[in-house]
């Protein structure tokens, strides 16, 4: 194929990786019957996103050295509170 993954620019890696990560981040927290608002940029490494009906945070973060993103966040462990009055 000719494409050796350590030797690309991190940029492009570094931004395919972060999108991965939002896209696994946004799905859980879908499943899980929330409604995601805009994604901030809390700091360089630390992006999150409220639950416009409860308020619960997905975010994914960066750990200093590493290229990959992890997705947290209480929107991915609980169900959306919203839905559970309804
Ligand atoms: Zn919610």
């Amino acid at each position: 194929m000719g494409t050796n993954g350590k030797n690309r620019p991190y940029g492009e890696l570094g931004k395919q990786l972060y999108v991965d990560a939002l896209e696994r981040g946004e799905l859980a927290a879908r499943r899980n019957g929330h409604i995601l608002g805009v994604w901030q940029q809390v700091d360089e490494r630390l992006h999150a996103s409220l639950c416009k009906a409860c308020g619960a945070m997905v975010r994914v973060a960066r750990p200093a050295h590493q290229e990959r993103w992890r997705t947290g966040g209480r929107a991915l462990k609980q169900t959306c509170l919203l839905e559970q009055v309804l």
